[in-house]
């Protein structure tokens, strides 16, 4: 028997465990893109089980389904415009109470609804009690218990909705959710106004419609103008009407008083389904909270795991970084060894492996930097960050929550903007997307570890963290700035939730971690490929140059010399005049290549730069590699490992050693990784902030604003410690 697929949609609030069992219903058949015309995260997986095909849609997570973020809209959406076969909510029985405000609002919907108890391991420890048959009873939708991250009862969970879906739609009555006399009569009134329109065919069950325009739903009344053009008008009038006279006899806006109701609803259901255990066990959470969240010691608690993050990343990396490098040297000798001398032997070996291989080193660390960023978001810490920062973020007109998004930007500025749209108001959110690019991101790692590791060994770890905090601060000061200057306003009030701590589950951080070093892979084989390829024929050629010496000659001279001194010499005199001689010639090699290179069409275009980095204490390899960076911030690294260490040897201590024979001290090092920090985000963050931002104004604006700052801090660092006589 021919079957159609069915569509099952994950609806849930933030936290409620959608994810995990959305992983755990598709395993790996997950497709996972961007939702129609806007960059939330689409995730779909196709199974078969219990004889059907079944789609999955993970939708967005949000506490209702008010349209008033995007997420929302799109959860909204994607219910009322697809029709799913079955809307799963997955809510979070240990937080009961919140998360029935988005399965209310689901129920108000005529589609066909599951609810999921999820987390009813927690909510047992916590000693609630939940009547799942009364639940289901008193609200008219089937409900089953799951325990997300043990997958039990999913497979509960797909046979009801399986049952749901093959089952003819109908809302019992007591789905139907009630309001007061005042306003149910005028969900009556315009209920009937609208069926006596002529010709007028909604979309969306009819009362659900009048109770939207009764709270002004901004969306519904588009649709309305978009579908019934001649007829729009009047109803939204008497709409309008209705507002009015409702308003004046509750003394408030309708809406808010229809919420205040299904408050108090859902207050009254908890009493009905829900009991607290007496013994009730003390809740672990605000235990730990006590502590972590303390007033003193929160803090220290909190710089301490960041450290400890960035320790982990260099100290455990340290191994397989050495494995990579010595992989990659391998491979570069084996190329040196198989192909014969040729311009592809020199690109694949200068260009490619030089390159590439000079980035690919950083592997580990940047898997292990995301494995602990999602560490600090599974268990639940990443909100008490933002929480204890949010005494600080106040300083610059921010709340706490403006901090996960920058947090995060220690991975990957792309993502870290798009996780602004969970901030509410624009100016909140433009004001983090202009701050958040002086987060140091993964990319810029290898270059502070190259950079620190040379100049600074021992104290490379702690050079790096201030350069971390000293982002930071940047960000904090620029945040001010715009605040009092360019966006100007209050911050919102705002409650910072505090989802439980739970321990995470080694799978999701591996998934979370996966998900965004993909990212850095598809980079490597993409961009710096590219960027690395043309950085070589760039500084290979042109070919023939006109050297200043005829170098050649001076090294046949000095050949001949010393073979004459030495064939002439007893066996001790020899060895020394060989070593000599050698060494002389090294030097005239290495000043030809020296040559060579600045006159290479790269070096013509960091000679041409140069004087605007001079100041600041960079040469024009410098130079070149932090033009390139603009691309993406790990080209630095590949394009001073194809400059510097032009011999053709990708190793990390061949660039280590060409870079403190190129004249680079610890201070113009130090200037340069502060640019590298601040200066002009990459292409693709940029690219993020132009579509978060929807404005090329405030795109142009960060990339002359960083561009300035990092110029301006680099001078200071680089002039002021050259005063100090460093
Ligand atoms: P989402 O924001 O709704 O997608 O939530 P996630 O799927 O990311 O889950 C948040 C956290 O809850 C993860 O650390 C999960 O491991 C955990 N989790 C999910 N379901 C359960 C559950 O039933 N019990 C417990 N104790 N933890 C769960
Ligand atoms: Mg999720």
């Amino acid at each position: 028997m021919e079957k159609r697929q069915l569509r099952i949609a994950l609806a849930g609030n933030p936290n409620s465990g959608k994810t995990t069992i959305f992983n755990n219903l598709t395993g790996t058949r997950q497709k996972v893109g961007n939702w129609p015309g806007v960059t939330v995260e689409k995730k779909e997986g196709d199974i078969h089980k219990f004889g059907h095909d079944i789609k999955i849609i993970d939708l967005p997570g949000t506490y209702s389904l008010t349209p008033f973020s995007i997420e929302e809209i799109v959860a909204r959406d994607f219910i009322l415009d697809e029709n799913p076969d079955v809307v799963i909510d997955i809510i979070d029985a240990s937080n009961l109470e919140r998360n029935l405000y988005l399965a209310n609002q689901l129920r108000e919907l005529d589609c066909k609804v599951i609810f999921a108890l999820n987390m009813a391991d927690v909510a047992r420890s916590r000693g609630f009690k939940i009547d799942a048959r009364k639940l289901s009873e008193l609200l008219g939708v089937p409900v089953v218990f799951t325990v997300g991250n043990k997958n039990e009862g999913l497979d509960d969970l797909l046979k009801t909705a399986i049952e749901l879906a093959a089952s003819p739609l109908e809302i019992p009555e007591e789905r139907r959710v009630r309001y007061s006399h005042d306003i149910e009569a005028a969900i009556r009134e315009m209920r009937d106004y609208i069926d006596s329109r002529d010709g007028v065919t909604l979309s969306y069950d009819p009362r659900w419609t009048a109770v939207k325009l009764l709270e002004g739903d901004k969306i519904i009344k588009d649709r309305i103008r978009e579908k019934m053009a001649d007829q729009s008008e009047k109803i939204l009038e008497k709409a309008e009407q209705l507002r009015g006279q409702l308003s004046k006899r509750l003394d408030d806006e309708p809406e808010i008083v229809m919420t205040d109701e299904r408050y108090g609803f859902i207050a009254g259901i908890i009493k009905e389904v829900m009991s607290t255990s007496t013994r009730q066990r003390v809740d672990i959470s605000r235990n730990i909270d006590l502590v972590l969240t303390n007033r003193f010691l929160g803090f220290p608690i909190f710089i301490f795991f960041i450290w400890a993050m960035f320790q982990i990343t260099f100290t455990l990396g340290v191994y397989p970084m050495e494995w990579i490098d010595a992989g990659v040297g391998y491979l570069s000798a084996f190329f040196e060894y198989v192909l014969p001398d040729s311009v592809l032997k020199d690109l694949i070996i200068d260009g490619v492996i030089a390159g590439v291989g000079s980035i690919a080193i950083f592997l580990p660390n940047i898997l292990l930097l995301f494995f602990c960023i999602a560490l600090f978001e599974d268990t639940g810490y990443m909100a008490r960050a933002a929480f204890l920062m949010d005494k600080i973020m106040h300083l610059i007109g921010l709340h706490g929550k403006s901090f996960i998004p920058m947090l995060m930007g220690f991975g990957c500025n792309v993502p870290a903007i798009i996780a602004t749209r969970s901030l509410e108001s624009r100016k909140d959110r433009i004001l983090t997307i202009l701050i958040t690019p002086f987060m140091s991101c993964s990319a810029r790692l290898p270059v502070y570890i190259v950079l620190a590791g040379t100049f600074f060994a021992a104290h490379a770890g702690t050079v790096i963290f201030m350069i971390y905090l000293f982002g930071i601060a940047v960000a904090i000061v620029s945040g001010r700035l715009f605040r009092t200057a360019l966006l100007k306003g209050e911050d919102a009030p705002f409650v910072m939730e505090l989802p439980p701590y739970r321990v995470p589950m080694m799978k999701n951080l591996l998934i979370h971690m996966w998900d965004r070093s993909k990212m850095f892979l598809k980079k490597m084989g993409g961009i710096i490929l590219v960027g690395s390829i043309v950085i070589w024929v760039l500084s290979s050629y042109p070919q023939h140059i006109q050297y200043s010496k005829d170098y050649d000659a001076q090294i046949e001279q000095v050949k001949q010399s010393y073979d004459d001194k030495i064939s002439r010499s007893d066996a001790v005199k020899a060895a020394r005049l060989q070593q000599e001689q050698s060494a002389r010639i090294e030097t005239l090699a290495s000043a030809k290549e020296a040559e060579r290179a600045e006159k290479s069409y790269i070096g013509r275009i960091g000679k041409f730069i140069e004087p605007v980095f001079e100041p600041i204490g960079i040469d024009w390899r410098g130079s070149v590699a932090l033009l390139t960076g603009f691309v993406a911030k790990e080209i630095v690294v590949s394009t001073m490992g194809v400059l510097y260490a032009a011999e053709g040897d990708a190793e990390s201590d061949a660039l280590r050693n060409a870079l403190q024979e190129s004249g680079m001290t610890a201070l113009s090092a130090l200037s340069m990784m502060i640019f590298v920090l601040l200066y002009v985000p990459c292409l693709a963050t940029l690219g993020a902030i132009g579509r978060e931002t929807g404005s090329m104004k405030w795109t142009f604006f960060n990339l002359g604003y960083t561009t300035a700052v990092a110029w301006g801090m680099s001078f200071v660092v680089y002039q002021g410690g050259r005063l100090l006589g460093f």
